[in-house]
């Protein structure tokens, strides 16, 4: 290890590996650091993508695939369900893999990675940034850089200490609970999504499976919700009643970021990436793919302002993110909000409605125009994203 780089990148998620890859390719050179002894391990995540989110970044490979999904089903409160039809397919990651792979590209396109790296601070004299304090094997070190990238995940500290402000209000805080359960029968080639005040108050409760009898059991509901009962128990009871018998694999618990993108994600020469910089997708709470993409942005801004010698060109990224996919995420961010006062009376209609859609009609986007039919209150919160 060097005592400088060109960039810095302090976590090695999805967003973080990217972001170095991307870094390294522009040219520059790169530090990914990591404070977990292994990369992609533990694992905080339902895990499912799309093959066309994946496809931007990395060949779909078998050995971090768990499973393979063509459709989706939405179950609502009084019990009827409704199949969409789906254009693409998705996968149910094996994200320990996966994310061990997305690191071994980027150290592939030269980025050094450091794991058992913990930084505890950046190094800030007279207020600029010049890189980050370490703690690798119990020593503390310190490494400077031109340019740091927080890809540290929800519970980012880079963004505070470069003074930007990361607060997720409690209103769009995600609370979620998963488990692996193993000794279950499930549809290997559906993700099951269970709405409804009584299971899962303001979110949703996924089922994804993992090969034959083995699935991710989550759920996510708003800080709200939780209020009257942690969402691990709303778990525990729907696992209760419809897999009483299954093995508990694995457990977790964590925070989701379902809120519009930070307002500022570069500060002079730091730059935010992934659930860092809040760029999950408000509706679903997806954010591996979008994070990856915040990461690609900012690496490829970072390599061009170090090929230029000009660090005003990270402003850049902010522009680029917001043109790619922050505008949307602000769309997603409105349709959530209405989604989340939708009441079991209305989703068990709207499921009725659109079971009697036309098989050929029965997509996203021809549920989503029903859902409007249904709640014209929605298109106003749409509207005004575009208005604004
Ligand atoms: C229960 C649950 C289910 C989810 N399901 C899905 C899903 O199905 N699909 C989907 O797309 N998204 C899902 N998400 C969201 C998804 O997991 C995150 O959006 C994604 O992991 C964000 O990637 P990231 O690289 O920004 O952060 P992370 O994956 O959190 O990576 C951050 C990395 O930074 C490291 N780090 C943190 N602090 C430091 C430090 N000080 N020094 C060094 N390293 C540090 C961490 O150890 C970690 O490895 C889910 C989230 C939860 C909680």
């Amino acid at each position: 290890m060097k005592d400088f780089y060109d960039v810095i990148v302090v976590g090695a998620g999805p967003a973080g590996s990217t972001a170095a890859r991307y870094a390294a390719a522009g040219g520059a050179s790169v530090l990914l650091l990591e404070k977990d002894r292994d990369v992609g391990y533990p694992v905080r995540c339902g895990e499912a993508v799309s093959h066309e989110g994946v496809i931007q970044f990395i060949e779909p490979d078998p050995k971090w695939i768990a499973a393979t999904v063509s459709k989706f089903r939405i179950v609502v409160p009084n019990g009827s369900s409704i199949v969409p039809r789906l254009d693409g397919i998705g996968y149910v990651l094996e994200r320990r893999i996966f994310d061990y792979e997305l690191a071994k590209v980027a150290a592939r396109e030269g980025a050094e990675v450091v794991t058992k790296a913990y930084v505890y601070d950046l190094i800030k004299p007279n207020g600029k940034v010049e890189g980050v304090r370490v703690l690798i094997k119990d020593q503390k070190v310190d490494i400077r850089a031109n340019v740091v990238i927080g890809a540290d995940g929800v519970e980012s500290r880079v963004g505070k200490w470069a003074g930007i402000d990361t607060t997720c209000h409690i209103r769009d805080m995600e609370s979620c609970a998963q488990v692996t359960l193993s000794g279950v029968h499930v549809d290997e080639g559906i993700l099951d999504f269970y709405f409804g005040d009584r299971v899962a108050p303001g979110g949703y409760l996924w089922v994804f499976p993992k090969g034959k009898d083995t699935a991710n059991v989550g759920i996510g509901i708003s800080v709200e919700g939780a209020k009257e009962k942690a969402a691990v128990r709303y778990l525990e009871e729907f696992i209760e009643k419809k897999y009483p018998h299954a093995a508990v694999l694995t457990r977790i618990a964590g925070g989701v970021p379902c809120a519009k993108t930070c307002d500022q994600i570069v500060k002079n020469n730091v730059m935010l990436v992934g659930d860092a910089a809040h760029q999950v997708n408000p509706t679903s709470g997806g954010g591996i793919i979008s994070g990856m993409i915040g990461g690609m942005i900012a690496g490829q801004v970072a390599a061009e302002a170090i090929k230029e010698n000009n660090l005003n060109h990270l402003a850049d990224y902010e522009k680029r993110w917001h043109k790619r996919l922050g505008w949307r995420h602000e769309v997603f961010y409105h349709i959530k909000e209405a989604i989340s006062t939708f009441s079991d009376e209305t989703l068990n209609t709207l499921c009725e409605n659109a079971s009697k859609l036309p098989e050929e009609k029965r997509t996203v986007g021809g549920i989503f125009r029903t859902a409007l039919w249904n709640q014209p209150s929605m298109l106003l919160d749409v509207a005004k994203v575009f208005i604004s």
